[in-house]
């Protein structure tokens, strides 16, 4: 690289920073519009509106009702063909009581910060789009709004699968399915977070895989006062498979940072009657793709011992979930570099590559097939998916990674996308999308047993 075309590299960066700068308000302006009209995932109607309208008044042609709510824009550089990079927004909100956003009638709240990442979006295409920016830079930009990372809701997307909607149950997942990123060479997205102590951005680490779980006990109603003997009670079924998983916990390994959690969402019919019908929505999380199938049989088995213990049966529908995330290093290092110029190094952490954060996300589907990078910036308070989540700091949680996701974009962009195709050839995906389809296809099961048989 000359010094010539690196300094008019910097020059590209300050003016993108300059035009994300002056559109500041109206950026944090559409994440608050966003976090005021919170919609969980494939029901992000009003969001996908909003965005709609600001691509429109940007002047980005997108297509619409991808994966049901998802939009996809393009936006090419003035330089020539050349490497085809998204920058994700996620659309969608989780479902969290009392939150002080939440909507009054659903619950929906934005507990996780998803709003923000849609103003980040569209504020890192605002510094690309200068018009001296973009006519440097080869390739294309995809500002793409994807819809469900949280995965939640299983009754109801399970209702969705079997209206023929959706295959799989989080967005990526279903975009992939679809062929929406067949024509995408490498991604990026910028997630918020509020655990980072004194820095204001984190790269690096990885995120747990899953599995979900619909789980259906059933016994027999009857009168729970004249005769429970005539009953065959599902909630006790239930009861005793979570106290059977709970004695399994001791057996998992450290290394493979093991979650399982999950819900009740119906729980029998009247306080009088012997409960028939149990339902749980349940989630086993390992750091491996073994390691969720291995834990995820054990889970099974604890479930079919409640259904043994009192005689219901129980129907399990087991459900893809999400693969670990898997960065790029050639990405990981220009947003090292970028975070560190825009706000020091001292304020950047980097974590190693096998530090996994417990959570699970379908950015990590998506990391098993291109260079994929999904680093976490500052701006919130109180745990994530809690009622005390609240951005506080819109420019750490908007500004800051606009700016940087313009900068990294710029680097690979820039002088024929040279950095972009360098990413690209030394990128080994872990698999293909069709044996990816393949592999969640195949966890896509359901498992019947009659603990009366
Ligand atoms: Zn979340
Ligand atoms: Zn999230």
């Amino acid at each position: 690289m000359t010094q010539s075309n690196t300094l008019a590299r910097q020059e590209l960066k300050q003016r993108a920073c300059a035009a994300i700068e002056r559109r500041k308000a109206e950026l944090i302006g559409v994440s608050r519009e966003i976090l005021s009209n919170p919609e969980p995932g494939f029901r992000e109607v009003k969001t996908a509106a909003l965005v709609g309208q600001k691509f429109q008044e940007m002047g980005i042609a997108h297509r619409n009702g991808l994966a049901l709510t998802g939009l996809k824009g393009t936006v090419p550089g003035g330089s020539g063909a050349g490497p085809r990079l998204a920058i994700i927004g996620e659309l969608d909100s989780l479902v969290v009581n009392e939150h002080p956003y939440a909507d009054p009638e659903t619950n929906a709240a934005h507990a996780c910060g998803h709003h923000c990442q849609i103003g980040m979006m569209l504020g890192a295409l605002a510094g690309l789009m200068e018009p001296e920016v973009l006519e440097q830079l080869s390739g294309e930009i995809i500002p793409f709004a994807v819809p469900a990372e949280e995965f939640i809701e299983v009754g109801h997307r399970l209702d969705l699968r079997t209206q023929g909607k959706i295959e799989f149950m989080g967005g990526k997942q279903e975009l992939i399915r679809l062929g929406e990123f067949d024509d995408v060479d490498m991604a990026m997205m910028c997630h918020t977070a509020s655990d980072m102590g004194d820095r204001k951005f984190a790269i690096g680490g990885t995120s747990n895989g899953h599995v979900v779980k619909y789980v259906r006990f059933i016994g027999r109603g009857s009168h729970a006062g004249s005769a429970p003997h005539m009953g065959v009670n599902a909630l006790n079924a239930a009861s005793f498979a979570l106290q059977a998983i709970n004695s399994n916990r001791e057996i998992f390994k450290d290394e493979d940072t093991v979650r399982i959690h999950g819900i009740m969402t119906h729980g029998g019919e009247a306080v009088n009657a012997v409960p028939s019908d149990v339902r749980l929505e349940w989630r086993v999380r390992s750091g491996s793709p073994k390691a969720v199938v291995t834990n995820s049989a054990i889970v099974d088995r604890c479930f079919k011992a409640g259904a043994l213990a009192v005689g219901a049966s129980v129907d399990i529908t087991n459900i893809p979930g999400y693969l670990p995330m898997r960065h790029d290093t050639g990405l990981l290092d220009l947003f090292e570099q970028n975070s560190g110029s825009l706000i020091g190094p001292s304020s950047v952490l980097v974590m190693p590559i096998r530090r996994n954060r417990g959570g699970s996300t379908d950015m990590g589907d998506l990391s098993q097939l291109l260079p994929a990078c999904h680093p976490y910036t500052s701006g919130a308070e109180g745990p994530g998916h809690s009622k005390d989540y609240v951005v506080t700091d819109y420019e750490s949680a908007v500004i800051n990674p606009a700016k940087i996701m313009a900068m990294v974009a710029i680097d690979l962009l820039s002088d024929g996308a040279a950095k972009a195709k360098e990413v690209i050839a030394n990128h080994r995906p872990a698999m293909k999308k069709q044996a990816y389809l393949k592999f969640q296809r195949e966890r896509a099961t359901t498992v019947e047993f009659d603990g009366a048989a």
